[in-house]
């Protein structure tokens, strides 16, 4: 599989815990967009694998890719079906705040060919939304969701949050309870990571702001998964939650260490060239523009990757996955079995009973999710 990722990276207002990048109330959209379109031209003459692959996905993130104007996607997606082999039946999605679509802008999104929307909920708690320095209120989102619906979509992730400022199970809870009966097809449900240079940080630091401790935010995600489970939908990767057939294909493409294309500001790309090559797009949004008004592709730290780096890479991303790893395209792709290669670490780990493998795949058990990172650490060569 291969997907195809673009990064809108404009927001109206920067949330408190943010630290992608992303600017608010930037006047360079329009050269953005511009830049952008010149990108997908520019990269399908440059690398002729890239020519060959035929898309499975395209995920339009940001960012808030919906404060484009609405010409702007369109121009997006005209110009990638024209210059990309976009797979018939391919997974396109946008991502979308409450507060910056209405129908109209929906349908439009709809009749350019996008088929899945991603909004940005967090939590269902006003006063909460207000904390992290959400623009839009729940209401707005339900209005929203509706507006999707009437759109015609029929497969709709929504991100929540949980270890929000002053959050309480209670309150996680019921955000999880009106999402699930809102029918939603896809659930991502995020711990937040308090970064340093955040507004929320220096709040947190000024001791204006409080968090739920390590305990209460471990207690808050283990019921939600249960939560979840009882409202039918299948935890299939650490965050993500999806009724069945609706998990995420851009998303499990990453997981499945697939190839993708990353277009815009600070996009990362995958790919197999004459190796496993991996390069990401300046995070520098006037080098983007300029480079790219030089007709030049702003692409940085191109690396070829080793075979052992490629092999650990699968491991790490694939072990994210309720599922784990497939361990026959494992060895279809590296010639070599997932047994031989981590002979001693499969022996370590099924001893502390944090692993599992069957004929067909090599998982983590739940003992070993909640150990994720020393269970990864053992694969490191
Ligand atoms: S909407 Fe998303 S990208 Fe934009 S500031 Fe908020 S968290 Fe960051």
């Amino acid at each position: 599989m291969s997907g195809i990722y673009i990064h809108i990276p404009f927001c109206i207002r920067k949330c408190k815990y943010c630290d992608f990048v992303s600017y608010a109330d930037n006047p360079l959209v329009a050269d953005y967009l511009y830049s952008l379109l010149k990108e997908i031209r520019l990269s399908k003459e440059n690398i002729d694998k890239i020519d060959k692959n035929e898309y499975d996905t395209v995920f339009i993130g940001g960012g808030t890719p919906s404060v484009m104007p609405l010409k702007g996607i369109e121009s997006i997606m005209n110009e990638l079906s024209k210059f990309f082999n976009i797979s018939n039946n391919a997974e396109i999605s946008i991502e979308c705040n409450p507060g910056t679509v209405d129908l109209s802008k929906l349908q439009e999104y709809k009749l350019s060919g996008i088929n899945r929307l991603s909004l940005g909920l967090q939590s269902a708690d006003d006063e909460i939304l207000k904390r992290i320095g959400r623009i839009h209120t729940y209401a707005q989102y339900v209005e929203s969701l509706d507006n999707a619906r009437k759109a015609g979509f029929d497969n709709i992730n929504t991100d929540i949050m949980h270890g929000l400022p002053r959050q309480t199970k209670t309150i996680y809870l019921d955000t999880i309870d009106k999402v699930c009966k809102l029918g939603v097809e896809h659930i991502s449900s995020y711990s937040l990571i308090l970064e340093e240079n955040t507004l929320l940080y220096n709040e947190v630091m000024a001791g204006k702001e409080m968090l739920p401790d390590e305990d209460e935010t471990y207690d808050m995600q283990d019921d939600g998964i249960k939560k979840l489970a009882e409202y039918g939908y299948i935890r299939y990767e650490v965050s993500n939650y999806s009724k069945h057939g609706r998990e995420c294909r851009h998303n499990i493409n990453y997981w499945e260490n697939g190839e993708y294309l990353g277009l815009g500001l600070n996009s990362h790309s995958a790919m197999k060239l004459d190796e496993w090559t991996r390069w990401n797009n300046t995070s520098n949004l006037k080098n983007y523009i300029e480079c790219l008004n030089k007709g030049k592709l702003p692409r940085e730290n191109i690396e070829k990757i080793s075979k052992n780096d490629e092999m650990f890479e699968t491991v790490m991303v694939g072990f994210r996955m309720v599922n784990g790893i497939d361990i026959s395209a494992f060895k279809k792709r590296y010639g070599i079995s997932f047994e031989e290669v981590y002979e001693s670490e499969i022996k370590e780990l099924i001893g502390k009973h944090w692993l599992e493998i069957n004929d067909e795949r090599a998982k983590l058990t739940q003992k070993g999710m909640d150990m994720m990172n020393s269970a990864l650490m053992c694969f490191i060569k």
